[in-house]
């Protein structure tokens, strides 16, 4: 079969497109025939040595396919199944293993494309929202990167919670998609000081919870931005990884509370993977959550594609089809 691997550290370069034997699936695995893989941040941390994994490596977590072998002890599954994971390995090829207590069925309406489009951000919208920090109906949030692929996610969910969403972006075209998705309020965190903004659109008393993705260059501003005893969720970083912060900082500012969320301890359990995934779904099929594919490359082109989302070029989705 054919798969990106990863055999040295690196810029996009280091992915390269090559010939590999398929993968066997362990006992409680299944291996899936892969449409469409869905391209995450985490895969440029992993090819920078941000996050370690074992070299070499073929990358990607998230990918919607068809079952076409199971392991000895999995149960519930068959060979044909149109499945897709935000869990699996290997996700950049053609063949690829997810754990059967990891996989989500995808209904016959819903195109595989959009399943891969939707899981790995959705889920982490939603626990965001749900879990990490439930939003309530009234509160106002802030979220970075607001265009992207969680991003506009995070914004629509924010809004059925009843939320005001305070969206930070770099550009005009991302305010407009931002705005579209449910942003009240716009601030273009690359010229002004949003900390400041969040004072004033909040009549100084600041925000209740900043969602920051984006680390290095914002976290001042978000602990900054925050309402005393507010949140400070940091899920990301785009910019670079951030220094360490020392409680005081929380403390001198306002009580303040600061997590380090990861999408795997929001699913560990099935029925939690089930709840989460099973209220994404309904709310597409319901017309009331948008998913927004930036566009398809083929998996050939993964270079490409890691080369768009660093460079900050990527709104919404971007598909790898193998
Ligand atoms: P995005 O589509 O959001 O792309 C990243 C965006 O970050 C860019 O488009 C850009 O938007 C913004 N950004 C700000 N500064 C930089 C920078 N210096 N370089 C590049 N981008 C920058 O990606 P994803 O939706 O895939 O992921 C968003 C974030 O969420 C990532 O940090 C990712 O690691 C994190 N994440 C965390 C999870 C968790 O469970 N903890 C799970 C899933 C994702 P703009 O130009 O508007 O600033």
């Amino acid at each position: 079969m054919r798969a990106i691997r990863v055999h040295e550290l690196g810029g996009p370069e280091v992915l390269r497109y090559e010939e590999v034997p398929a993968p066997e699936p362990g006992p409680d695995q299944v291996r899936v025939r892969v449409e469409a893989i869905g391209l995450n941040f985490i895969e440029t941390y992993q090819r920078t040595g941000l996050y370690k994994l074992p070299l070499p490596f073929i990358p990607g977590q998230e990918f919607a396919g068809t079952i076409e072998a199971l392991g000895a002890q999995v149960q519930g599954w068959a060979v044909g199944d149109r499945v897709v994971t935000a869990s699996g390995s290997g996700g950049y090829a053609d063949l690829a293993l997810a754990p059967a207590s990891k996989l989500v069925r995808v209904p016959a309406e819903v195109d595989l494309k959009l399943a891969a489009a939707v899981l790995l951000q959705g889920l982490t919208a939603h626990y965001l929202t749900h879990s990490t920090y439930p939003l309530k109906a009234g509160e106002t949030c802030i979220v970075t990167a607001a265009a992207g692929g969680v991003g506009l996610l995070l914004v629509q969910i924010a809004r059925r919670l009843g939320a005001r969403v305070i969206g930070l972006v770099s550009s005009e075209e991302k305010a407009a998609l931002a705005r579209d998705a449910g942003a009240s309020e716009i601030v273009f965190y690359t010229r002004e000081n949003f900390a400041q903004r969040a004072r004033e659109l909040t009549e100084g008393r600041g925000v209740d919870v900043v969602y920051d993705s984006v680390g290095k260059s914002t976290w001042e501003q978000t602990l900054d931005s925050l309402r005393p005893r507010g949140y400070a969720v940091f899920f990301g970083n785009a910019s670079g990884p951030m220094p360490a912060i020392e409680p005081l900082a929380l403390s001198t500012r306002g009580a303040l509370f600061m997590t380090r969320p990861t999408l795997a301890y929001y699913i560990a359990t099935e029925e939690e993977l089930a709840w989460r995934a099973g209220d994404l779904l309904n709310w597409m099929a319901a017309g009331e959550l948008r998913v927004r594919v930036d566009r398809e490359l083929p998996l050939a082109e993964a270079a490409e594609a890691h080369r768009l989302l660093e460079g900050r070029k990527t709104t919404g989705k971007v598909l790898l089809i193998p």
